[in-house]
């Protein structure tokens, strides 16, 4: 199988990983660097995607495009507010969505993510000497299914086969490794470039459960950066009496000297910022020179009142997971903002625990990508990654047969929706039976649990619309609603832990479907047999019912096969005698609509359905039985 890649597209920054010699590594872009930031230029015709986009960023606002992340899969609604906040043009989109606006033309988060996806895959395939086509991409374990899709879609904009869409903290613990040891409680910290977020994972034997994750969307190492920024141009006006941030060019400066500044500060004590000719005198017209020394304490000064607000969201997440500081066994340091030292130390106070530093912070979630990416090319072979759902889930539908809704290994969190009808006349309630295995026979699977949805009105088999809705979220857990569409009655349930079974158990499974494959496949055709003829049969008595008009000697032959169809469903009868009974007892439907229509039609010219034609190819009948009532 050729290699896939692992990617990190993140709301600042995007990193690139591969598997080589069995070890997980950075792929270098074609600027030399590690990470590539996730900002997209258009200018002049020309379109700039990474350190080149962000670098004119400050010169070129309303053409410069980045974050695109925070709008990825959100309706407009959703983001008006970030919207408005952007120094880009961003626009409701006819679908709902989101519309960058550049020059008059519209781009998509997808179409943006996509082209920053795009440029980290060509320079990698240029490195390697190998074209690049399938990619495992991460995404925050908060991310909803839209979101989800939505990722999914850039990465296929962007030529690329998305092998599967990983949570981010899951990818941090597959790189710290930690699958190998036993149980663990782990809390990922992760503060990027412009969002923090906390999640807590319950790792072992290969099992990644999210318990909880919290954060703040809008803290990052961005805001220390302007914090310096404000700084600096603060003290400058003091003393010349110029606001540097009024000048786009001297901003633009003020800003790489700012982070440049801070990540030197992260290893150095001190460091001296130096901009010559920043700004002119405009009394003397003499070029003016910015020279400062910073401080490490000084900066964390400048930064303290940010650096305060992580701690909300780290007690809400152990709140979340109903776990105190000390049933954390192993903290993990994501993103490059944790290489603050004041960042490091204040996890340490808030958590009483050193936290695990020994993969790169910024490049930690990629070298996990990398490894699930290997994982799914057969590469990688001791690792069984459970951020799926480890077999499928669905619904018992008429005569005992299991109907899927969603299928194994399905990415969590995921939302399927079928529409299934009743097969009884007159049922005021139906059953939901919620199942999980890979055999075709409801019977031979796994039962989650049953719920009822009652209180229908008394209508026709087949007349009642209900909608059955399987919902699994990040952590696992199922919702299974049903509703009818008619009456908006609706009833659910909600199944933990659906995405937690034993390895063992998962394979037992897999396996004795398959060797039962040939016999399930009889029972299921034998069941669907019987549930074809048993509903031409009530729709057969339903049009002698109707038919008040209809004599005798027209009834006759139609009840006639409506008996022995009865006889050869009461009896059991064969596959090929209950296709037989089908058969005959749907000509003599026809036969019978034909008549009483033709006697009728001087009345009404009205042509009559064919009653053989299936009513709505989305409609399945539903094993719901009559409920007790
Ligand atoms: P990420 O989104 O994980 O790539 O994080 C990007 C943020 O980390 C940016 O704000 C960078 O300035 C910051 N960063 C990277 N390296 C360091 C460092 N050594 N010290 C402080 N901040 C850093």
């Amino acid at each position: 199988m050729a290699k896939a890649v692992g990617i990190d597209l993140g709301t600042t920054n995007s990193v690139i990983s591969i598997m080589e010699g069995g070890e997980s590594v950075v792929l270098v872009n074609s600027e030399g660097n590690r990470t590539t930031p996730s900002v997209v230029g258009f200018k002049d015709d020309q379109r700039l995607v990474g350190q080149v986009a962000k670098r004119q960023a400050v010169l070129n606002p309303k053409g410069t495009i980045f974050e695109a992340k925070r709008f990825i899969g959100r309706t407009w609604e959703e983001v008006q507010h970030e919207a408005e906040r952007a120094p880009y043009e961003v626009v409701k989109g006819d679908d709902g969505g989101v519309r960058f606006v550049v020059e008059g033309e519209k781009y998509t988060p997808e179409a943006i993510s996509a082209m920053v996806m795009r440029k980290m895959v060509n320079d990698a395939s240029e490195q390697l000497g190998q074209k690049i086509t399938k990619a495992v991409i991460t995404v925050p374990a908060y991310f909803n299914n839209a979101q989800r899709e939505a990722t999914q879609n850039a990465g296929k904009i962007a030529g690329l086969e998305v092998l599967r869409i990983v949570n981010e903290p899951t990818a941090a613990a597959l790189a710290y490794g930690l699958d190998k040891k036993g149980s663990e409680t782990v809390l990922v910290f992760d503060l990027g470039g412009g969002t923090f977020d906390v999640s807590i994972l319950e790792v072992g034997d290969g099992v990644f459960e999210v318990r909880s994750t919290s954060g703040d969307t809008h803290l990052g190492g961005s805001d220390f950066d302007y914090a310096v920024v404000n700084w600096l141009a603060d003290e400058f006006k003091a003393e010349y009496n110029v606001d540097l941030r009024k000048d786009k060019q001297a901003l633009q400066r003020l800003i790489e000297a700012s982070e440049k500044a801070k990540v030197e500060l992260s290893g150095l004590p001190e460091t001296t910022i130096s901009l010559p000719f920043i700004a002119m005198d405009p009394a003397s017209n003499a070029p003016l020179y910015l020279e400062k020394k910073l401080t490490r304490s000084k900066f964390e000064d400048l930064i303290a009142k940010l650096l305060a607000r992580v701690r909300g969201p780290v007690e809400q997440a152990l709140k979340d997971a109903k776990l105190g500081k000390d049933q954390i066994d192993e903290i993990l340091l994501v993103g490059g903002s944790t290489r603050v030292p004041a960042v490091k130390r204040l996890v340490k106070e808030l958590l009483g625990k050193e936290p695990n530093q020994t993969v790169n912070p910024d490049e930690v979630v990629a070298l996990g990508a990398a490894i699930q990416a290997g994982v799914l090319t057969g590469e990688v072979d001791d690792i069984v990654l459970l951020d799926v759902t480890p077999l499928s889930l669905g619904v018992e539908t008429k005569g005992g047969v299991f109907t899927k809704l969603i299928e194994r290994n399905t990415t969590v969190p995921v939302r399927k929706t079928e529409t299934f009808t009743t097969a009884d006349h007159n049922q005021t309630g139906v059953e939901v039976h919620v199942l999980q295995g890979e055999r075709s026979m409801a019977l031979d699977n796994k039962s989650l649990g049953r719920f009822k949805l009652e209180g229908l009105p008394p209508m026709p088999a087949g007349a009642p619309q209900i909608e059955i809705t399987y919902d699994i979220d990040a952590n696992g857990v199922l919702n299974v609603s049903a509703k009818e569409k008619s009456t908006g009655k609706a009833a659910s349930i909600t199944i933990q832990n659906t995405t937690t079974l034993a390895d063992e158990e998962v394979d037992s499974m897999v396996k004795d479907a398959e060797r039962h494959a040939e016999e399930d496949r009889v029972r299921r055709e034998s069941a669907e047999a019987r549930n074809q003829l048993d509903s031409l049969r009530l729709q057969a008595a339903k049009a002698i019912a109707d038919a008040e008009q209809a004599t005798d000697e027209q009834k006759q032959p139609l009840q006639q096969a409506i008996d022995e169809a009865s006889s050869a469903l009461d009896a059991n009868a064969p596959k090929a005698e209950l296709e037989a009974k089908t058969q005959s007892l749907a000509q003599a439907l026809q036969a019978f609509m034909q008549a009483t229509t033709a006697s009728q039609a001087t009345e009404a010219e009205q042509p009559r359905p064919d009653p053989t034609e299936a009513a709505d190819d989305d409609v399945i009948d539903a094993d719901f039985k009559p409920s007790d009532s």
